[in-house]
């Protein structure tokens, strides 16, 4: 105990300490920074932005909200659309005619969200694992191994510790999630490939193509890309196989170099009521705060980052880091992103359901625009839309409404 309360006057003191310096845990570094919070953001890689596990592709209207200007070292790849492709082949092009987002270089992002919060007063530290985090007297105790062993204390925790998140957990915190609610996706940095239209990212399904997901091609410039495939994380079968074979067919993919590949869960489900303990607040993947639909998680782990530093500031105004404070962030979350996430949920779910000859029947009876508003979580409208599009496929107006009218997608 005596031995205890000597180590205790030696442990660095932060007010927050931030488990993952990621997109989610780099943001909220820099805006709990902001607030004039004593901040300290560890990551167990050796490299900020590395090794990157992701698409690269963020909308316009998540930087727009973030404050985030473009910047020409980490927006490579202006994207004003998509294609998307289903099964039998046909093709529906969503044009914007406008910017309205990125393929973003990842590493070079990351590490400008790094100085972004290093500049705002955060101390951020590779090579620091965070093997355990307990609660004691007046804060939480956070212990490092790896290359900087140290033991820290400090006021409360961010967990932004990722899809497979053990932060959470060690403060009791339970934040499980079903195999059927993550996808496993796998993709090759490809260069000295051919596709056409690099201002569009460009999607295909179907069951064989990629059950419970889509292979993407998301261009960064006229012939390097990244090539991905997302699938249910519960189904039979490696994602890679899917995806090789999908190259295979492709002459013009193929013929390139593979410079770079990566792999990794996404949750697209699984939303969590309670992300907060005392003490604890959890964002980003850790928190399941990811699109249901397409995967996308970067802007959501950024703006939910911004929700969790403004309740935390208010926790040290008040100097009370119980949950009954730290709710808040639940609340505000739900009202801001969670419950159109659940409708979003509700639509993955339909996709789900349908077979290929369904695919086929979406891709031949709507526009690109309408196929927009059938993902955006836009109930009402979709079911409208739905009964007049496919009025003479009534077995698959069935099946469309029975998930957009279940009790779940209304909450
Ligand atoms: C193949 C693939 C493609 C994707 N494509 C896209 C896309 O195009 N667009 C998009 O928006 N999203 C995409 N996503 C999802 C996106 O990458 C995630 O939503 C996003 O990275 C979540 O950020 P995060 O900061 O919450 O977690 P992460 O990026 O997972 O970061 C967690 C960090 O915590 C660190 N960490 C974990 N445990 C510890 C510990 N004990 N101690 C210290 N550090 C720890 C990790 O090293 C890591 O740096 C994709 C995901 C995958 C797998």
């Amino acid at each position: 105990m005596l031995l205890y309360s000597l180590l205790g006057d030696f442990m660095q003191e932060y007010d927050v300490i931030v488990v993952g310096s990621s997109v989610a845990g780099l943001r909220a570094a820099e805006q709990l920074a902001k607030k004039g919070l004593n901040v300290l953001c560890l990551d167990k890689k050796q490299e900020i932005g590395v090794p990157k596990q992701c698409g690269e592709g963020i909308s316009l209207n998540h930087l727009r909200r973030l404050h985030i200007k473009p910047q020409r070292c980490w927006a490579v790849q202006k994207i004003k659309g998509a294609a998307l492709y289903a099964p039998n082949g046909k093709k529906v092009e969503i044009d914007f005619g406008k910017t309205m987002g990125f393929v973003i270089e990842r590493k070079v992002f990351e590490k400008y969200l790094a100085k972004k919060a290093s500049k705002a007063g955060a101390t951020i530290k590779v090579r620091s694992n965070v093997t355990s985090v307990k609660r004691i007297k007046g804060g939480v105790e956070v212990r490092v191994s790896d290359l900087f062993s140290e033991t820290y204390k400090a006021k409360m925790v961010f967990a932004c510790d990722g899809p497979q998140s053990s932060i959470a957990n060690m403060l009791g915190l339970s934040i499980k999630i079903k195999p059927e609610d993550l996808d496993s996706g796998i993709q090759y940095e490809m260069t000295n490939i051919e596709f056409e239209q690099p201002e569009l990212i460009h999607l295909w399904f179907g069951n064989n193509v990629a059950p419970r997901g889509y292979v993407w091609l998301f261009p960064k410039g006229k012939d390097h890309a990244n090539v991905g495939v997302g699938i249910g994380a519960h189904i039979k079968g490696s994602a890679k196989a899917y995806l090789d074979k999908w190259i295979e067919k492709r002459s013009g993919i193929k013929k390139g170099s593979i410079v770079e590949v990566n792999s990794g869960v996404i949750p697209v489900g699984g939303l969590l009521e309670k992300m907060t303990s005392d003490n604890l607040i959890v964002v980003g993947d850790a928190a399941h705060q990811v699109n249901p639909i397409h995967g996308g998680g970067m802007g959501l782990a950024m703006e939910s980052a911004d929700i969790g530093a403004s309740v935390a500031a208010k926790a040290f105004e008040e100097n009370d880091f119980s949950n009954k404070v730290l709710d808040e962030y639940n609340r505000i979350w739900w009202e801001k992103y969670g419950k159109r996430l659940m409708r979003i949920l509700q639509i993955r779910y339909m996709v789900e359901s349908l077979n290929d000859k369904d695919f086929n029947a979406i891709a031949e009876s709507f526009t690109g625009e309408e196929i927009m508003l059938l993902q955006s979580g836009e109930l009402a409208k979709s079911k409208k839309l739905i009964v007049k599009k496919l009025i003479k496929k009534p077995r698959l107006v069935k099946v469309m409404l029975r998930y957009l009218t279940s009790s779940n997608a209304n909450k």
